[in-house]
């Protein structure tokens, strides 16, 4: 027998939601049995819900402890919204709001109050909390971002050490700490701190499903990169840059290129900070440029991406600051774009640090994001093995996992770079080395004479942008040394001596260049865009209305279920997740007038028919081919054909990917394993078009051209079919 059966019933009457996200109803029930609770869940994990329908089920007031203003005012807009009576109480009220706020509280009128800790136990408040307590009964201490109370945490708030008073004044009423901190020794400070008896503990996983993690390189076309990620995606986003100078220019660039961006960092004022921010959450601008003073209480639960267009001091912000993205669980993009440069330039800033051991931590949590920028495993697993959970590799939604980075042997290479290195006496930097492993033809070259060395011009046939990255990989691996005194001068170790000797190979995992779209689009996925397009314009028009955010009326998910399902009467409509008893009642005609009109409109227009694709004439087999395909369709394999025909391979290989390209039926299983066939596949959805050489390298020594060239004809008849 389920626990409180009725649950799910209450959740989809107040919230509209059909289903308990992971933990949540564990967490409801032990607040229903009256037990003290610590709840541990990553952002949009839905720790609100864990206290506030207890609220709704349970006799007495609610207290939430909040620190920002602005979550405070958001919670209770969304709750007011499901027509849930909520208030808060801070300090951006005059006297008689706040009277007669409290006068509601004491009638009785009130199942939530958000109220910031200093107010909470001043000595104004707490005795009207001693009335309220003896009149209707306090059903709960909330405690939300509860590491504040931690020195370990990274937003300690003194105000919150003293919450410890409420246990000792109410020892009865429990209290529910809720966090999306991640390290232990702030979990157990919260649970001393403030006091929690035998508490239930609830530790959600870390991981973030439903967001796709990705690191680029910040090259030329990184500014390129970033417009398209900004206008593949509909939705919001935000940028964090690593200084104001920077969010500026950013911005003043999106700007010219049409993108509705605005800047927030400290050196604006604290009225134009709040006006950009509250234009952001209610969707009057896209993208929001910003350093990271920007985000910390931004429950914006529809950000559909987060590009750190510098680096990020270390993982633990990464992970908080990209995971701003996707609270709502919709699939959304967490973009890094690492240089070695901005590596350089925190490296510089590190070095300025007087004090030791600072300057240690600093430069291993540097350490740990340039290995996570680099790394070629799942960046889900790399990101929660920093937390100390354990994925299981391959996730699946991450551009390791999506596009692996071959790893190529480059002991040849290797040797020839540290042998001009070791040329060059050690005295100069990689760009000069490069140089001169290229033949560049400069003065410098030619006056050290170095245009006379064995090593001058052997390293022609790769790119100043491939040596770069051996270089660079060369360094991290510790087979090569940098000074530090800021020339960053090449100098050999004891490793690189042993490549030198043969002692030791190189690989060096090799980056492409990446697919941007997350989503295949097909006709459907269109069509609901479109009408997706058409309920947001609603949605933000009745949001506006009532001056709330956008999202307060109904989170993307629920728009996209309404484009996708079209449901025809109230009845269909309120059984769509995120649709509430008072939502329905509330927008249910307005937005289905919209489907309406919508569904009216597409039924008046032509069936738009599929393109057609014409066969071009020389798309019949020649004899040579049909001769080949007869004998294939006999069952001989391609060695066989090739003797009967008298004929090398290759040319019956020729013949068979030409066939697959004229659409003739080869089965390609029948010559290559499944598997085979799939990663070759993966390898030219990456690579595109291109000669089968580069496309053998990525694969390595394993794969023969004869299977390259089948499949990449099978790839070429299905590309041009889309
Ligand atoms: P957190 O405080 O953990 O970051 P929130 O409580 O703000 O997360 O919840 C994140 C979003 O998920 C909110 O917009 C909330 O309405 C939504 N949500 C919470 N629980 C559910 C559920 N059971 N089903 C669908 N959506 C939910
Ligand atoms: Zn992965």
């Amino acid at each position: 027998m389920l626990k409180y059966p009725q649950l799910e019933k209450a959740l989809k009457y107040h919230f509209g939601y059909d289903q308990f996200r992971p933990g949540q109803r564990q967490i409801i029930e032990d607040a229903l049995q009256n037990r003290d609770l610590m709840v541990v869940m990553p952002t949009g994990g839905g720790k609100s819900l864990c206290f506030q329908l207890p609220a709704l089920l349970k006799s007495g007031l609610t207290v939430v402890v909040s620190p920002l203003i602005a979550l405070m005012q958001d919670q209770v807009e969304a709750l007011r919204n499901n027509n849930i009576s909520a208030t808060f109480l801070n300090s951006s009220l005059n006297f008689y709001k706040v009277r007669s706020r409290e006068e509601a509280i004491m009638n009785g009128k009130v199942r939530l109050l958000y109220i910031a800790p200093e107010r909470l136990i001043s000595d104004k408040f707490l005795p009207l909390l001693d009335v309220v307590k003896e009149k209707i009964g306090i059903a709960n201490f909330a405690i939300d971002e509860a590491h504040c109370v931690s020195e370990w945490g990274h937003d300690f708030r003194p105000e919150y050490r003293q919450l410890i008073l409420l246990k000792k004044r109410y020892p009865d009423v429990t209290t529910t700490a809720l966090t999306a901190t991640a390290t232990d020794r702030v979990r157990v400070d919260i649970i001393q701190q403030l006091g929690l008896k035998q508490p239930s503990v609830h530790i959600a996983s870390f991981n973030r499903h439903n967001l796709y993690y990705e690191v680029r390189s910040k090259n030329q076309r990184a500014y390129a990169e970033l417009l398209e990620i900004v206008r593949e995606n509909k939705g919001s986003g935000i940028i964090y840059c690593l200084t104001r100078k920077k969010v500026d220019e950013l911005t003043f660039k999106l700007q010219n290129d049409k993108i509705a961006a605005l800047p927030y960092h400290a050196g604006l004022s604290d009225d134009e900070r709040s006006k950009n921010q509250t234009r952001f959450i209610r969707d009057d601008i896209r993208v929001m440029v910003a350093t990271i003073a920007f985000g910390m209480g931004i429950n914006k639960p529809d950000v559909r991406f987060v590009v750190h267009f510098d680096l990020p001091r270390n993982l633990e912000s990464y992970y908080q600051e990209s995971g701003r993205a996707g609270r709502d669980s919709e699939p959304s993009r967490c973009t890094l774009f690492f240089s070695f440069g901005d590596v350089k330039t925190i490296e510089w800033s590190i070095n300025q640090k007087t004090d030791l051991q600072e300057k240690l931590i600093a430069k291993q949590q540097l350490r740990q994001v340039i290995d996570y920028a680099e790394g070629t495993d799942c960046r889900r697993t790399i990101q929660l093995a920093y937390f100390g959970e354990r994925f299981p590799a391959n996730c699946g939604n991450c551009d390791n996992c999506l596009y692996p980075k071959p790893v190529q042997n480059w002991t040849i290479e290797a040797m020839k770079f540290l042998s001009c290195v070791a040329r060059c006496k050690e005295r100069y930097g990689m760009l000069y080395i490069i140089d001169v492993l290229r033949g560049a033809k400069n003065q410098k070259i030619t006056l050290n004479k170095h245009d006379q060395l064995s090593t001058y011009g052997i390293g022609k046939d790769k790119t100043l942008d491939e040596w770069r990255i051996l270089g660079r990989s060369l360094l991290h691996q510790g087979l090569l040394e940098q000074t530090t005194d800021g020339y960053s001068v090449l100098k050999l170790n004891a490793l690189s001596w042993e490549v030198m000797r043969k002692q030791r190979s190189v690989s060096i995992a090799v980056p492409i260049a990446q697919k941007i779209s997350l989503e295949e689009g097909n006709a459907k996925a269109a069509e609901v865009e479109v009408l997706m397009h058409r309920l947001r314009s609603l949605r933000k028009q009745l949001a506006d209305e009532q001056a709330v955010p956008p999202y307060v009326i109904f989170h993307d998910s629920t728009l996209k279920l309404m484009a996708q399902i079209q449901p025809k009467t109230l009845h269909e409509f309120g059984k769509l997740s995120g649709v509430g008893s008072h939502k329905l009642a509330q927008y249910g005609d307005r937005f289905l007038a919209e489907i309406q009109a919508y569904c009216q409109q597409q039924s008046l227009q032509p069936q738009k028919t599929n393109p057609v694709y014409y066969a071009p004439v020389d798309n019949f087999p020649s004899d040579t081919e049909s001769t080949t395909l007869k004998l294939y369709e006999q069952g001989f394999n391609i060695q066989e054909i090739a003797q009967k025909r008298n004929v090398k391979t290759s040319t019956i290989i020729q013949h068979l990917s030409d066939l697959i390209e004229k659409n003739q039926s080869i089965d390609l299983n029948q010559l290559i394993p499944l598997e085979r066939q799939k990663k070759i596949w993966q390898v030219l959805d990456v690579l595109g078009d291109i000669a089968l050489k580069p496309i053998k390298d990525y694969l390595g020594e394993s794969y023969s051209f004869n299977e390259i060239r089948l499949v990449k004809a099978k790839w070429q008849r299905e590309n041009r079919k889309t």
